[in-house]
Parts: C-alpha cells; structure tokens; sequence
C-alpha cells in the first residue's frame, strides 16, 4: 500500500471573518458539534473543527490582516478555502508531489492543528483547489 493513499477528507476549511458569528449555522441550524478550537501562532490563525461524521469543518479566522486568511477573504471573500486529505506520510508527499509535477507551498511541514503535521500544494497545479495534506489527527 502507498504511504500517499488517502481514505478520507480529512477536512473543508472554510475562510470566515469571524468563527464567533459563523458558528451558529453549523451548530444551531445543522445541529453539529464543535470538537475544538485552536490559536495557531504562527500562521495567524484561529480554528475551530466542526463534526460531521467521518470529517470535519475547519472554521478559518484571521487574527491579523497580514495572515493569508486575511487576504483570502479580502481577495475573494469568505467561503471555501481548502480541501484536506489524511495521508499518512506527509514528508513523503512531499517528495512525491515534486516528482509528480504538484507544487508543495514549503519543502518542510508545518504544524498543523492538534499534533498533525501538513503541507499545502498550490492550486495552480491541483486545478483551482487548495489542497492540504494532513499527517496525524486532531
Ligand atoms: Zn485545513
């Protein structure tokens, strides 16, 4: 088996302005449940992982204008920012996706929420879509 099969969405991350006003539709209305919120430092970044199933919902909050969820939002508004796959490997992926013409945003994982590790691939080469892959849980 490939250390890069991947057998579920790990996640949707979802650009809002706030988690705080955004929160209710999945928790009011859809009747879901918030497994955790988390402060991420060093990516200027709020979240808050929202149960459904098998997966989550990653509520994305800029804390500063300067984190990229920021200029997400100021880009194109509040809405879906990524998909997640859980791989089991990511520093492989990262190799992998480099011999197969994908483009990782670092050459190193960064940490990811709970103890996961993650890299990005730009959507230039993932037709159109953030794609982020998830070593670990949450
Ligand atoms: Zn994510």
């Amino acid at each position: 088996m490939s250390n890069l099969k991947t057998e579920k969405i790990d996640h949707i991350g979802i650009a809002v302005r706030s988690i705080g006003e955004r929160v209710s539709f999945f928790t009011d209305f859809l009747e879901l449940e918030v497994l955790n919120e988390e402060v991420l430092e060093e990516r200027g970044l709020k979240v808050a992982f929202v149960k459904i199933g098998e997966t989550t919902i990653e509520l994305l909050e800029p804390l500063s204008d300067s984190s990229q969820i920021s200029e997400f939002i100021e880009k194109r508004g509040e809405g879906i920012h990524h998909i997640a796959f859980n791989i089991d490997d990511v520093d492989a992926a990262i190799v992998s996706a480099k011999e197969k013409g994908y483009t990782p945003l670092s050459d190193t994982p960064s940490r990811g929420a709970g103890s996961t590790r993650i890299v990005f691939l730009h959507p230039k080469t993932t037709g159109g879509v953030l794609v982020e892959l998830v070593e670990g849980s949450h």
